[in-house]
């Protein structure tokens, strides 16, 4: 399947860029990273299908949250995007 390589996240189209290493501010490996800045969403090259949508909504919440100024910490992102990603799944919701 061909990767994604765009997202539309409130209305702005953010690009997704794929890279081999991602790292923060305090040299952590990361799996995805988002910048609401550049509208461009970063994640790790290769992962398993299921772990990169995984991921790729996690970012997501990370824009949301960045965009509407929620003020969510990477706890609460955490929370909030695996129970969306259940809330599809399990209802096997088509959008
Ligand atoms: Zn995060």
């Amino acid at each position: 399947m061909a990767k994604r390589k765009t997202i539309k996240i409130c209305g702005q189209i953010f690009k997704i860029v794929y890279k081999t290493k991602l790292k923060n501010a305090k040299g952590e490996s990361l799996l995805g990273e988002c910048d609401v800045n550049k509208l461009i969403i970063y994640l790790i090259k290769g992962m398993p299908p299921e772990k990169e949508t995984q991921i790729l909504i996690h970012e997501a919440v990370h824009a949301i949250d960045k965009m509407l100024d929620l003020g969510l910490n990477e706890h609460k992102v955490v929370l909030l995007s695996l129970h969306i990603i259940s809330l599809i799944r399990d209802n096997k919701l088509k959008l």
